[in-house]
């Protein structure tokens, strides 16, 4: 492949296209053409680059100069200044002061904000998603050859659990222990699955390194199941992640062409094959008993545990089913060895985090950093800081299923252990950051509302207790509630916990545990003085509640 002058990439995840970025893309085609640098300039689109406000995005390598919002009139001065002229067309540059996400990782070099710690993100945005080649070029399927040439399967397993690679769905299980038990239970037939079913509320960091860079996820299963001894695959894929489910389809097609995937992979004895399966907008299908009942063409139903996937998974055979998040990591580790990926984060929780950042803050996105560091700094660095100066009350991690961190928690080094020990949950990696203008009964009422509607039904605590939780909040938020009712929510979040089923019961339970724990002033406020000191619930004439 020959090497040209520069590069160009456009953003084109779903926003960047509403914004036109395909227009963009079509404009530069053309007007590289018109000043004949065909030659010169390479043109890709590429995944989300992780900022929403200037999209669509522009950037050109090597500079790393970031244009945006792009619009087609602008193509033209950009093309002939920057491409053409070799300057810098400032008037179309993105605000770089203000960046987070992707941006703050590429303006970096430039000195201007503080670094992302990118592994997992490293070449979204900056590869075509849709090229193998470029998967190549970027240390692609290195790590497949190295496992199948130089390693045996326990040496696989060895490294991954020397490495503390811990599973980035919200439970926090080490990867290799979680491999050691498939590859250790009995059966000739085994399945590795990835769970691409992201669908916790405000969560898409998943959808962005599947949309960004496919090739890894496929590279890191067939290391995977090469591991612990199986054949097939199955890439379970939530149903609105058309463009995720595309690139990855074709990322396929491209691997069994070229041979990462199929038979005798490296002229080795492993085989691999792999499928999608797109879900059907349950959330409860992201828990991985339920996803291996729609994978068998069942009712998305969690199964009770034990027996556990890795002895009986799809089709009663010992199945690894591992997260997006978690499995992008893998070919890394591989590449670079146990060492390296232990330098990153803390002793007890390696490596980093990806993790989406909403809510009152003057910068949302999507950051990757290394773990450990603290909500105090994620607000400051890459959230820059809460909108219109608001004091921050709390945190909600991890979509719906996480923790609602109150402020003076925000020194808590975020990693599994630390959470932990402060009796808070890490989640999935949804940041939502609440102002003191949020009121604790209406988050709590959206969360459990969530839970009441997304409840499969099939064991009484969850099914029943989320409905009840749901009235009582909902009495309380319209100046209705007693005493009892704190009583009632404080036992329901205790039985939610020990008599659920499956996660998501379990986990429905925190944030009435939480606003009790945490915010209890504010929850008897609206029992005793019938007040919102928020002034956000119906009580208080207010419109601002969510529900
Ligand atoms: Fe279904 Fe809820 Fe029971 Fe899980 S806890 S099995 S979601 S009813």
């Amino acid at each position: 492949m020959k090497i040209k002058r520069s590069m160009v990439l456009v953003s084109n995840d779903p926003l960047s296209i509403e914004k036109g970025a395909e227009k963009v893309y079509a404009r530069l085609s053309e007007e590289i053409k018109l000043f004949k640098l065909e030659d010169e300039i390479s043109l890709s689109m590429v995944s989300d680059i992780g900022r929403n406000d200037a999209s669509p995005l522009v950037i050109v390598y090597p500079e790393a100069t970031i244009y945006g919002p792009v619009k087609p009139e602008d193509v033209h001065f950009l093309v002939e200044e920057h491409l053409y002229k070799g300057r810098i067309a400032s008037k179309l540059q993105a605000p770089t002061k203000d960046v987070s996400g992707k941006i703050a990782w590429l303006a970096n070099r430039a000195g201007t904000v503080p670094a992302e710690q990118r592994i997992v993100l490293e070449r979204a945005g900056i590869i075509n998603p849709d090229s193998i080649e470029e998967y190549i070029i970027h240390d692609g399927y290195q790590a497949l050859g190295k496992v199948l040439t130089e390693m045996k399967p326990v040496d696989v397993i060895a490294l991954l659990k020397d490495s503390g690679l811990k599973g980035r769905g919200g439970a926090g299980f080490p990867m290799g222990v979680k491999c050691g038990f498939v590859a250790a239970a009995h059966g000739e037939k085994k399945y590795v699955i990835c769970n691409a079913d992201e669908s916790e509320p405000g969560t898409f960091k998943d959808r962005l390194i599947l949309e960004g860079d496919p090739h890894s996820i496929i590279e890191a299963m067939a290391i995977a199941a090469y591991a612990v001894g199986s054949d097939e695959g199955y890439i379970y894929i939530r149903g609105e992640y058309t463009i995720a489910q595309a690139r990855l389809l074709n990322a396929i097609l491209q691997a069994k062409e070229m041979g990462f995937l199929g038979e005798n992979i490296f002229g080795s004895a492993f085989s691999f094959d792999l499928h999608v399966h797109g879900g059907a907008g349950a959330y409860i299908c992201g828990e991985e008993t339920a996803l291996i009942e729609s994978i068998e063409g069942k009712r998305g139903e969690p199964r009770p545990r034990p027996p556990y996937p890795t002895t009986n998974g799809l089709w009663d055979k010992p199945t690894l089913v591992n997260n997006v998040e978690t499995l992008a990591n893998v070919p890394p580790i591989i590449r670079n060895g146990a060492a390296w990926f232990k330098s990153f984060g803390t002793p007890a929780s390696p490596g980093t985090k990806v993790y989406t950042i909403l809510g009152n803050v003057n910068a949302t996105g999507l950051i990757e950093v290394t773990m450990g560091i603290t909500l105090r700094e994620v607000i400051a660095i890459y959230g820059k800081g809460m909108k219109n100066g608001a004091a921050l009350k709390l945190a909600q991690t991890g979509g719906s299923s996480g923790s609602i961190i109150p402020a003076d928690l925000q020194d808590v080094p975020m990693d599994y252990d630390s959470y932990i020990k402060a009796g808070v949950a890490m989640g999935s990696g949804a940041l939502l950051i609440c102002s003191d203008e949020t009121c604790v009964v209406d988050l709590a009422k959206v969360l459990i509302n969530f839970f009441r509607f997304e409840s499969c039904g099939k064991c009484n605590p969850c099914r029943i207790g989320n409905q009840r939780a749901f009235q009582i909040l909902t009495n309380i938020s319209e100046g209705l509630g007693t005493m009892k009712d704190l009583d009632d929510l404080q036992s329901m979040s205790k039985w939610l916990y020990e008599m659920s089923n499956c996660g998501l019961g379990q986990t429905a339970g925190s944030p009435l545990k939480d606003i009790l724990n945490h915010f209890r002033d504010e929850v008897e406020a609206h029992v005793k003085l019938k007040e919102c000191p928020a002034g956000v619930c119906p009580m208080s004439g207010s419109t601002n509640a969510i529900l």
